[in-house]
């Protein structure tokens, strides 16, 4: 996105706690030790059992804290842990004194801490890796998440139950929420969090220059679609509030194919911002139209939906890998001309085409002449830069709809689509002039050539085998001519 430096006040804002956070570590320690507090916080409005949130905004962005500080990220998180405790114990009239709650702190933190700087070491090891895919990577994270929030869960919750915050009979009922609760958190906000603090903090551990684009956005295209998102969200969920029915809850999932829609058309900054508004949208109202009893649903909406489209960002790069793989498996790469396997496509095209509309077919086969002595001569890169020279000139002499293929060694092959026997003759005829002139070192090229008409019914290798006879004819009867099959 390009960055209006003047009146975008989001900049302003940015550039402000750049500034800040690059004079002094004691800010970057505050910075996260309170935004963690703050993301707590939202998460705890939207807690639905004890413990356990619709989503967790805090183990996003302690996920994206790792990702993209390291190390530098630890204190303050874990400092905010143990604050956190201690207010719960306050909040759940828990019987522990302030001594045991910080310990119970100093383990939930170790627990929260942990699986996601495993989580995010691997990921960021990954992005760093100059080769990585990106559809790769994006599978990879959304995995990633899954299991370092199932990692998290269960060492949060033994942790809760070892401080006595928690009774062991309890845990039973809120590891999935708080699992489901927790990937939400790292799924549709790690993203945000890091591109976040990608932008303001100094010296960040990950390169994510793949996904930063200088497309300028359109806001009113990206409002519209904003826009349709949360109507599809106020109508599924009312609907499910007016009818109480569980199965209506479901609705929720359509919410998938604008999001598809989002990933694949706008910028993958976009993309993720647009997530984070439908999640907190779908968390609010979860909350405060007291649809609690479908809250499952929603928070695997909420996974489902974050996990497709972002895997949606990869398609386009997905797109882009399938041309390059279909190119080079379409073109020779030595000379650039197409492939043996391309040829035998467009020809049977071409066959079925002559027949269906009539036309004449010509195709020729050409083999340079004596060509093993070039290299035994002069070397095979001069051999390789004959092929190349031959390519380069039998193509000047081609037209457009004309097939032109390496088939192998020094043998090619020339598909020529509506054309007379007479006129392909002359072509061939300068081609085989041409060759004649190219001088490689002292010694002057020729080649030899086979032609065919396609006949009635005739199939590729039929008109193959007859040009590839005709060949054979040239060089039997001394090389360096064109003869026609019968
Ligand atoms: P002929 O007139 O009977 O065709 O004689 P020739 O020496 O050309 O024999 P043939 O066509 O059977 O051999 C082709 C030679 O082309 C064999 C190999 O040394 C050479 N060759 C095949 N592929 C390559 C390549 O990619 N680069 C180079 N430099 N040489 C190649
Ligand atoms: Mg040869």
């Amino acid at each position: 996105m390009v960055r209006n430096e003047s009146a975008n006040p989001v900049t302003l804002i940015f550039n402000t706690l750049e500034k800040s956070l690059k004079r002094s570590v004691l800010f970057q320690f505050l910075f996260l030790f309170l935004f963690w507090l703050l993301v707590w916080q939202v998460g705890r409005v939207v807690e639905y059992t004890e413990h356990a949130s619709v989503w967790f905004p805090a183990s996003g962005f302690t996920f994206s804290c790792l990702f993209v500080l390291g190390r530098r990220a630890l204190l303050p998180i874990m400092a905010a842990a143990i604050v956190t405790t201690i207010w719960n114990g306050n909040h759940y009239n828990l019987p522990l004194n302030l001594q045991q709650l910080a310990w119970g702190g100093f383990l939930f933190g170790l627990a929260h801490i942990i699986p996601y700087w495993l989580g995010a070491a691997c990921i960021a090891r990954m992005a760093n890796n100059k080769d990585h895919s990106v559809p790769r990577l994006i599978v990879v994270f959304i995995l990633i998440a899954g299991l370092s929030a199932l990692l998290t869960t269960v060492m949060v919750l033994s942790s809760l139950v070892i401080s006595q915050q928690m009774p062991i009979d309890e845990v039973r009922k809120t590891v999935l929420p708080f699992w489901v609760g927790d990937m939400a958190g790292v799924i549709v906000l790690a993203p945000l969090f890091s591109a976040i603090l990608i932008r303001i903090f100094p010296n960040s551990n990950v390169d994510l220059s793949d996904f930063a684009d200088n497309e300028v956005i359109s806001y009113k295209q990206v409002a519209g679609k904003l826009g349709l998102n949360i109507v599809l969200i106020l109508l599924t969920m009312f609907l499910a509030y007016f009818t109480g029915s569980f199965e209506s809850s479901f609705a929720i999932f359509f919410l998938a194919v604008t999001h598809m829609w989002i990933a694949t058309t706008e910028t993958p900054l976009f993309n993720i911002i647009s997530l984070a508004i439908s999640s907190t949208l779908i968390v609010l109202l979860t909350h405060y139209l007291g649809l609690m009893d479908f809250v499952m649903v929603y928070q695997f909406a909420i996974n489902v939906v974050a996990a497709n489209s972002l895997f949606g960002i990869a398609i386009p790069q997905m797109k882009a890998d399938n041309l390059q793989l279909q190119s080079l498996v379409f073109t020779d790469t030595l000379t650039n001309v197409s492939s043996r396997r391309h040829m035998v496509e467009r020809a049977e095209q071409e066959i079925k085409e002559s027949e269906k509309l009539n036309h004449s077919l010509i195709l020729a086969v050409f083999d340079l002449d004596k060509f093993k002595s070039i290299n035994d001569t002069w070397g095979h890169s001069a051999g390789d830069q004959a092929l190349i020279q031959v390519c380069r000139e039998v193509n000047k002499l081609l037209r457009k709809r004309d097939v032109f293929a390496r088939f192998g060694g020094d043998e090619f092959v020339i598909l020529m689509p509506e054309i007379t026997i007479q006129d392909a003759q002359s072509v061939i005829e300068s081609i085989r002039e041409k060759i004649e002139s190219i001088k490689i070192q002292n010694i002057f090229l020729s080649s030899s050539f086979g032609i065919a008409q396609l006949q009635k019914d005739e199939d590729f290798k039929s008109l193959f085998h007859r040009a590839d006879q005709a060949l054979y004819a040239s060089k039997e009867s001394g090389r360096n001519r064109i003869t026609l099959a019968s």
